[in-house]
């Protein structure tokens, strides 16, 4: 493989991302953009998928874990009580409170009424674009498409 940028040959490509394109360069250029990965042969891995179905994108409160710890302690239920009044299991909330397990909506539809919390926040299709390139931080492009709302 060649490198894009400076066309040294290169035994270890590396994917970076600039301004939303894919290029593959040395292990020396990857500081021109975001590190996406090592190159792969084969057909580009696809970045841009929603982890829910369409109609279930949202954007879930970023300090979700801690709405959930401070709702349930204004309340003053345990962990237990709270998984039974949701239906789930103790370890979901114990996750859900230590923001490691990310609600699905139908899951963060039940803490927002069991709770009397907002966790949900709808979003355009074109937020959620944005939302889900996680491969680097925003790109001029990106801010552009924000700003048209
Ligand atoms: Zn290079």
């Amino acid at each position: 493989m060649q490198c894009e940028i400076c066309g040294l040959e290169t035994k270890y490509p590396k994917v970076i991302m600039v301004e939303g394109s894919r290029i593959t360069v040395c292990s020396r250029c990857t500081s021109h953009g975001t590190l996406v990965g090592n190159y792969q042969k084969g057909p580009a891995r696809v970045y841009r998928r929603s982890r829910y179905k369409r109609e279930e994108q949202f954007d879930i409160a970023a300090d979700y874990d801690k709405l959930i710890r401070d709702a349930r302690g204004k309340h003053g239920w345990k962990q237990e009580e709270l998984a039974r009044k949701i239906n789930e299991t103790t370890s979901v909330v114990t996750h859900l409170e230590k923001g490691k397990l990310s609600p699905s909506k139908k899951l963060a539809e039940k803490l927002e009424k069991t709770l009397g919390i907002k966790l949900i926040e709808a979003v355009s299709d074109e937020r959620v674009e944005v939302q889900q390139e996680k491969s680097g931080p925003v790109t001029l492009g990106d801010i552009v498409k924000i700003r048209k709302r």
